[in-house]
């Protein structure tokens, strides 16, 4: 069966964020709670949100959403939108803050713990249309939350889950590149790899969504033209706003399902030990999962070359190590301090998530453990 479901609302181009108050009107809210963290306040972004968009200057804002959203967060989050008298969220950020806003909407009025909604743990139809509406301001090119069904928590014992409904998708998505402007190379390097992962393992993606498929191909080529642009010259407002425009065509695809490059980093971003960033784990693990996918993918990967201006026989996993390294990101786990002694649980959790059952090649805990070795 293919679930084909394309309904979010999007405002895309440079100065947007100056809709967002008529958004909210059109919503029939007005009172937003503002879910963002301590580095876009630093980084002076929430700031021009506020003082862009219209909204009041007492808007009330929970700023402490951590690198990887947690469960504690959401709940911190839920009591201030309750004692400010909230009626909307607007998610001002990268996936973290996006995915905490999204989760902050759901635990509004939806009772219980927040497990009880987990994909994996059969909570996608305990999701329901009764929450408050979501706005998405992305301030990173990469994440794709803005448009996707997913928010991605860990919970108090560690475990990084995915909460999955088409109710989770943001109601409006506001992307106005010149938010990212500001943006440091690493992070424009890291999160643009987020988006080329989403829109290589989407297309991967057995599931039967020739829309989807399109659009990842686009996507796709966007980012490979653009991602290395806008990491050298952050000022490029045309590279911004490809690489924007790249990062939303992922997240419009990605509800076709990732794959085993998102079933490892889940359960690597949930670790308490240390704090790793999404779109890095993701691009350090791409090399080794398009290797172990490429049994039997010869049709696509033959598409994907073509899509990343490669020749017929190039080896689109050397290929893609070459570029991640040309953006300056890490080339190993190792590099990102991650050790092996971890590996058996991550292999384990991998097998669970809700990732792997849209990877095109069956993976075993054997095998995961294996792409992890060979990531180390
Ligand atoms: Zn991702």
């Amino acid at each position: 069966m293919a679930l084909i479901q394309y309904l979010t609302r999007i405002q895309f181009e440079a100065g947007a964020v100056s809709l967002l108050s008529d958004e909210l009107r059109l919503l029939g809210v007005s009172r937003p709670l503002v879910v963002t963290d301590k580095g876009i306040v630093a980084a002076g972004l929430l700031a021009t949100v506020l003082a862009k968009s219209g909204l009041q200057p007492d808007t009330a804002v929970f700023d402490d959403t951590p690198e990887n959203p947690t469960e504690a967060a959401a709940h911190q989050a839920v009591e201030l939108f309750r004692t400010a008298g909230c009626d909307s969220i607007v998610a001002v950020g990268g996936g973290s803050a996006i995915d905490l806003g999204k989760a902050v909407s759901l635990l509004t009025t939806h009772s219980g713990p927040l497990e009880r909604y987990a994909a994996i743990l059969g909570g996608v139809d305990r999701i329901g249309a009764n929450k408050p509406p979501v706005v998405a301001v992305p301030t990173t090119a990469g994440t794709g939350s803005e448009v996707g069904r997913a928010a991605l928590l860990t919970l108090e014992d560690g475990r990084k889950l995915g909460f999955i409904s088409p109710h989770m998708i943001p109601s409006a998505a506001i992307c106005d590149p010149e938010l990212t402007l500001g943006l440091p190379p690493y992070l424009t390097a890291a999160t643009g790899m987020d988006a080329i992962t989403h829109c290589i393992e989407t297309f991967l993606s057995p599931r039967f969504n020739p829309v989807a498929d399109a659009i990842a191909l686009d996507g796709l080529a966007r980012a490979m033209r653009w991602l290395e642009i806008a990491t050298s010259n952050g000022s490029d407002a045309t590279a911004r706003r490809e690489m924007m425009m790249a990062a939303l065509q992922g997240g419009l695809t990605f509800q076709k399902g990732l794959g085993a490059v998102h079933s490892l980093s889940h359960p690597l971003g949930g670790l308490k030990s240390v704090k790793l960033h999404h779109g890095t784990l993701n691009a350090v693990l791409l090399p080794a999962v398009l290797r172990y996918n490429a049994v039997g993918s010869e049709e696509k990967y033959a598409r994907i070359r073509a899509a990343m201006g490669l020749s017929e026989l190039a080896d689109i996993s050397a290929e893609m190590a070459k570029f991640s390294q040309r953006l300056g990101l890490p080339a190993t786990l190792g590099q990102m301090g991650v050790t092996a002694d971890c590996f058996d649980q991550i292999a384990q959790h991998a097998v669970q998530d809700h990732s792997t059952a849209s990877n095109p090649r069956p993976v075993s805990a054997h095998d995961f453990r294996q792409i992890l070795e060979d990531s180390l």
